[in-house]
């Protein structure tokens, strides 16, 4: 079995209303919100892996605070690739050993992995976090 999975260079920015950008974040933010999601089919050989990712930023934002809330939403953004990165060479290095992907446990586990990371950067940033993140039940895959 092969794997085929793209890790994109950018982020999809689109400049949408505050009252959007609250929508698609389920009221975290109105001003900035970055959507990151993989979607998977593992019934095909090579195994086809999609890595989704959009940023959604308030279009009424101007100069510095527009600036900021790029930045915030970039940070975002670079942490989700990395784990993405990460996953693949993981899920590669199954199917050379010739073992089960795992995939549903992976991305489990990596949306675990980016809700830590976004947790522990809003700490840091905005001195609070505010995402709960529960641990899948799986055993993290090796
Ligand atoms: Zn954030």
């Amino acid at each position: 079995m092969k794997l085929k999975m793209t890790i994109p260079s950018t982020t999809t920015t689109s400049y949408v209303s505050a009252e959007e950008v609250k929508k698609k974040s389920d009221g975290i933010s109105d001003k900035g919100y970055f959507f990151g999601e993989i979607d998977w089919d593992d019934a095909t050989d090579p195994i086809v892996v999609t890595v989704k990712c959009t940023t959604y930023i308030d279009k009424t934002l101007t100069g510095k605070q527009k600036k900021d809330v790029e930045a915030h939403e970039h940070q975002h953004f670079a942490d989700f690739i990395t784990l993405a990165g990460q996953m693949k060479k993981d899920i590669e290095g199954a199917l050379k050993g010739g073992k089960d992907p795992q995939i549903q446990d992976r991305v489990n586990w990596l949306n675990y992995d980016k809700c830590v990371k976004s947790a522990a950067f809003h700490r840091q940033t905005a001195g609070y976090s505010a995402e709960m993140c529960f641990k899948p039940s799986s055993d993290r895959p090796k």
